[in-house]
């Protein structure tokens, strides 16, 4: 729709039909992100919306045919999702990839600890923070505790109505001469994240005369009652801090949204919804794929950098050929295409040093597509080649798409990257699409629902083309 001329008025371009669809599109986001809020809950998530919408299990799948939608996962975190295209799947698949993992602090294996009178959580951050935003603001405790016997207990504090909120404390103003006169690295080390969790001794009824930290006992003797779980099962415990609260629109003509985890759950949502809306058969076999641990570098099996997405690749092949072959799956690897589903930077008024000028998104003007991410000449980067965007804008503009080009930032300004280049390995064409987002890994983030509405429109289109 542009890709050259950015078009912010687009908004006001929609018609009456489209309107609608976006206003329906964006409160079902806001309702998956306010409950989304770790990777397991974001998995969750997505296994009801694909169930609903007739996906099955792929492990009980025997065979498979033109049309057929099937999921498999790994670890409750990471998700495949495909619908069988009317072209075998060795002639290459259409995969949206995005993550599901945001920015967060996690307790550590030995988290609790008593401090004069009051009992913390001990911390180790997750992703690329700023730690002075993740201080004197209302927090959730999100996760999962395993006990020896395997058994599994959910903990989410925070978000019903009547929970309790956390907090890590920071100095007050008064007294802040000292933290003030430190580059903003140095006035919040990571290791000072400590949530506080409770400041009142155990009551003399629960007291044990051996344990000299009453208030942390007092802790224990809450998650044994209400979670039947002991301070050792929380060394087999993911539990999550997460800002508390659920999404909001902001801005005075609502065309914003705020929430918690907006990077890359607003692509995340956009790559299911996209696949879940295909009518009919697509030609070539749609995918979703949803990682974790993207922003720790895509690391671990569960991360991009595992064999999950090959693996996937190779049962869909299996049984759909009915033998098996390595070759077959090296082909579809290399035959398939890839829309890099991440968010990037708007252009922020407030810093323009960062941004390139022209080259940078901005608010309302579509889904954004990078062309190349890295940093310092390109270092790292999946460059896409000009052969695939050419028929993307195609694609694109027939289906009415609003989107844009931008570049990470100004060259030089710093750098990132995505799950772009995992891919591209594969020989794969691979391009970055998604949506532009203020506040990137803040604990609220902000987009505009209308880029949020194109973002979709984008997957869809790509997914769909002939
Ligand atoms: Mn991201
Ligand atoms: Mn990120």
């Amino acid at each position: 729709m542009n890709g050259v001329v950015k078009r912010e008025d687009a908004v006001n371009r929609l018609s009456t039909d489209e309107r609608k669809a976006l206003n329906d599109y964006v409160s079902a986001y806001t309702n998956y992100l306010g409950v989304a809020k770790t990777e397991r809950r974001a998995y969750a998530e997505a296994v009801k919306i694909l169930e609903a919408r007739g996906f099955k299990l792929l492990a009980d799948t025997k065979t498979l045919k033109p049309g057929d939608k099937v999921y498999r996962g790994y670890h409750g975190k990471t998700l495949f999702a495909a619908i069988i295209g009317e072209e075998p799947v060795s002639a290459g698949v259409r995969v949206v990839g995005g993550h599901t993992d945001a920015p967060r602090i996690d307790l550590k294996p030995v988290p609790l600890c008593e401090k004069n009178g009051i009992a913390y959580f001990d911390t180790h951050y997750y992703g690329g923070i700023k730690k002075f935003q993740w201080v004197a603001l209302p927090l959730a405790i999100y996760g999962t505790a395993v006990r020896k016997d395997g058994t599994k207990v959910d903990i989410a504090i925070g978000d019903k109505p009547g929970d309790p909120v956390f907090m890590i404390s920071d100095i007050l103003p008064h007294f802040g001469q000292e933290q003030g006169a430190k580059t903003l690295n140095d006035a919040f080390p990571g290791e000072n994240l400590d949530l506080i969790i409770a400041t009142t001794p155990c009551p003399k009824d629960k007291d044990d005369d051996s344990v000299k930290e009453k208030v942390k006992l007092h802790v224990l003797r809450i998650l044994a009652e209400e979670y039947k779980i002991t301070e050792q099962d929380l060394v087999s415990a993911e539990l999550e801090i997460v800002p508390a609260g659920t999404p909001r629109e902001m801005g005075l003509d609502r065309s914003l949204i705020t929430g918690y985890g907006h990077d890359d759950r607003i692509c995340a949502f956009a790559g299911l919804k996209a696949l879940a809306d295909i009518e009919g058969t697509p030609a070539k076999t749609a995918v979703v794929l949803l990682c974790d641990k993207e922003e720790i570098g895509s690391v671990g099996a569960t991360g991009m950098d595992s064999t999950f997405f090959e693996n996937s690749i190779a049962e869909l092949v299996f049984r759909q050929r009915k033998d098996y072959s390595d070759i077959v799956v090296r082909r579809a690897l290399e035959a398939s295409e890839m829309l890099s589903a991440d968010v990037c930077a708007a252009h922020d008024p407030l810093f323009p040093n960062a941004s390139s000028p022209g080259n940078m998104a901005i608010f309302n003007a579509g889904a954004c597509m990078i062309k190349y991410t890295g940093a310092r000449g390109k270092g790292g980067a999946n460059d896409a080649s000009a052969e695939f965007i050419a028929r993307l804008r195609e694609v694109f503009d027939a289906a009415g798409v609003v989107w844009q080009v931008g570049e990470l930032g100004r060259v030089d300004a710093g750098g990132g990257g995505t799950i772009a280049l995992f891919m591209s390995r594969y020989g794969m064409n691979v391009v970055d699409m998604g949506t532009p987002l203020l506040n990137m890994h803040a604990p609220w983030e902000i987009a505009s629902k209308h880029d949020a509405y194109m973002t979709y429109k984008a997957y869809k289109a790509f997914f769909c083309a002939k």
